[in-house]
């Protein structure tokens, strides 16, 4: 007989989407609404993000997060500006040329940093080292929240990100694929990482959090949303039947169910490090803040694990990846840690 192959903890999108999440989805399935948008589901959900973040934002919702970024930083940009953003960044080592795409070619200008955060300091030097025509004028600055390594900017230092940009004239986005994620680590308000500390423009994802499809993007500068629409229509990401994108959000918001979701994924994050920091020979690579691991292993680890079928990631960050999510339970951890105990011959 095959190993069958375990994704438990390959990705936090291989789970599917959260039982009352998609009550939701299909609950609005019935009737007849207006296209487009103009149907009160999508108000609804743009509502609650107003609600939650305590401003009047612009909202949009958009199917995936590639998308989200790149025509969110594609909003900001013109062709000859460019954007600053983590060397590991999303938006520059998957989404295959996508913000670069929707810009016209905007270019994307690297920034090292420990754990994967940008570091105010090195992100003024980038700035300011050429300031002549024959450089792509810095415009944007880009950050992950969490980042890429399951780490977890403050509130501080997103405003000291956002006070370098503001110095320079640049516009700042967040990726915040995982930003429920975020938030329930941090334990603090949405608004404090966001608008409050100089976010223009977040994504706010839905997909690995949750819901069966979809990403809000949420414009606190308006003025930078004014013709979003065009954009998502224009790069196929107008959905006609947008109730279904809007959908997950009134309840996910509600009563701080997103938190709690994010919450269990983060603790389960936390429960697994802890186990696997207590076996010889392994490394806890990043702190653990959000809903990721990673961790360096010895080949047998690898070996036994591949062996059993499960599967993860070992190119980012350079050890094995393990993600949690909403659907992840203790008896996962638990698996998950005697396999790995088993390959090292505890
Ligand atoms: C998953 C993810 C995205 C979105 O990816 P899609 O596959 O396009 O939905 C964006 N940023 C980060 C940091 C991610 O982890």
């Amino acid at each position: 007989m095959p190993v069958q192959p375990n994704f438990s903890f390959a990705s936090d999108n291989t789970s599917g989407a959260c039982p009352d999440v998609m009550d939701a989805f299909i609950r609005v399935n019935n009737g007849r609404l207006p296209s487009y948008g103009d149907d009160v589901v999508t108000a609804q959900a743009a509502d609650a993000f107003r609600e939650l973040f305590g401003t009047d934002c612009d909202v949009y919702f958009v199917f995936n997060g590639t998308a989200a970024n790149s025509l969110a930083l594609a909003s900001i940009c013109q062709s000859y500006h460019s954007v600053i953003a983590h060397e590991m960044a999303h938006v520059e080592t998957d989404e295959c040329g996508a913000p670069e795409f929707f810009s016209n070619g905007t270019k994307i200008l690297l920034s090292p940093g420990e754990c994967g955060k940008l570091n105010p300091g090195a992100v003024e030097l980038l700035v300011t080292k050429r300031r002549d025509v024959h450089f792509p004028k810095p415009k944007a600055l880009s950050l992950s929240c969490p980042t890429e390594l399951g780490t977890v900017y403050t509130a501080a230092e997103v405003s000291a990100l956002g006070a370098v940009a503001s110095r320079h004239g640049l516009r700042v986005h967040m990726d915040g694929a995982r930003f429920a994620n975020a938030v329930a680590s941090l334990e603090v308000s949405p608004s404090e990482i966001t608008w409050k500390a100089g976010v223009d423009v977040l994504s706010f994802g839905g997909t690995k959090l949750g819901a069966p499809v979809g990403e809000a993007v949420v414009f606190f500068n308006r003025a930078l949303g004014e013709e979003f629409a065009y954009r998502c229509k224009q790069a196929g990401q107008l959905a006609s039947k947008m109730r279904f994108l809007a959908a997950p959000w009134p309840v996910l918001l509600k009563n701080n169910r997103w938190l709690e979701i994010a919450a269990h994924a983060n603790a389960c994050a936390r429960r697994l490090a802890e186990g696997l920091a207590k076996m010889p020979g392994l490394r806890i690579l990043y702190p653990v803040e959000a809903n990721a691991v990673f961790v360096e292993m010895p080949e047998r680890a690898h070996a036994a694990l591949r062996s059993g079928g499960w599967r993860y990631y070992v190119f980012i960050g350079g050890g094995a990846r393990f993600m949690c999510s909403w659907s992840t339970t203790d008896a996962d951890v638990e698996s998950l840690l005697g396999a790995v105990r088993e390959g090292i011959g505890l």
